[in-house]
């Protein structure tokens, strides 16, 4: 029987694809996702929607930007290879024009730590990368100085981009940038949004190391 072994990385491609619409965090052919693979990486087809993508669809690239497969890649394929060349703790990377994310990003704004979560961004800010074409080397340049030290950017009049050492964590990280874009939108019109000092979400990001389920110690050891 043969392995299924080299589809599986893409058919996980496909799904967190569909995952970003069944989340709202995408609609149409807006986003890709990519994920390092050998020496190089595999990145979504340019303009298929979720819906329609197959798993032998999934492009495989090289680092020098060259490939050997009948569909385009992403055209944000240059900012994907450039944050995993960068980047040797990434091993995936998320697009996506969520609603709250892009119209902070409309406004050329960044969020600041008006809530702890922000820790997962890597600091106390997620900054918004100025406004470049999409597809282009200076969006890439512009997406990278935006990301350092973080995990997560805007993209000024575009979108968001998460990152993660895998799939799954990237896609964990795109839906809670969307939740605290969308608290944080809220809360300006509550009324005047408390944003916590960087020294608090430093101390988070120690706490998060931390956090979540852990096994206890077994008797005796
Ligand atoms: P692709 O379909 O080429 O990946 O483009 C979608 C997008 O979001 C461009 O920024
Ligand atoms: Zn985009």
């Amino acid at each position: 029987m043969p392995s299924r072994e080299p589809d599986d990385p893409r058919t996980a491609i496909v799904a967190a694809m569909r995952e970003l619409i069944s989340l709202g965090l995408s609609q149409g052919t807006s986003g890709n996702v990519s994920i390092r693979h050998g020496d190089g990486f595999l990145v979504t087809p340019s303009g298929i929607p979720a819906d329609a993508l197959h798993p032998q669809d999934i492009v495989p690239m090289s680092m020098d930007g060259t490939h050997d497969h009948p569909l385009a890649p992403s055209s944000e394929w240059r900012f994907h290879r450039d944050i995993l060349a960068r980047r040797p703790e990434i091993g995936a990377v998320v697009h996506a024009h969520p609603t709250y994310c892009t119209a902070f990003a409309i406004c050329g704004r960044e969020i600041p730590a008006v809530h702890y979560m922000i820790a997962m961004a890597g600091g106390p800010t997620i900054r918004c990368a100025p406004y470049a074409a999409f597809g282009t080397e200076a969006l890439s340049r512009a997406a990278l100085a935006a990301l350092e030290d973080r995990t997560c950017c805007l993209l000024a009049n575009h979108g968001m981009i998460a990152t993660g050492p895998d799939l799954p964590k990237a896609l964990w990280l795109a839906l809670e940038v969307e939740t605290l874009c969308r608290q944080y939108a809220i809360a300006l019109q509550v009324g005047a949004p408390v944003v916590l000092p960087d020294d608090e979400i430093g101390r988070m990001i120690e706490r998060f190391k931390s956090y979540g389920p852990r096994k206890k110690p077994r008797e005796g050891s």
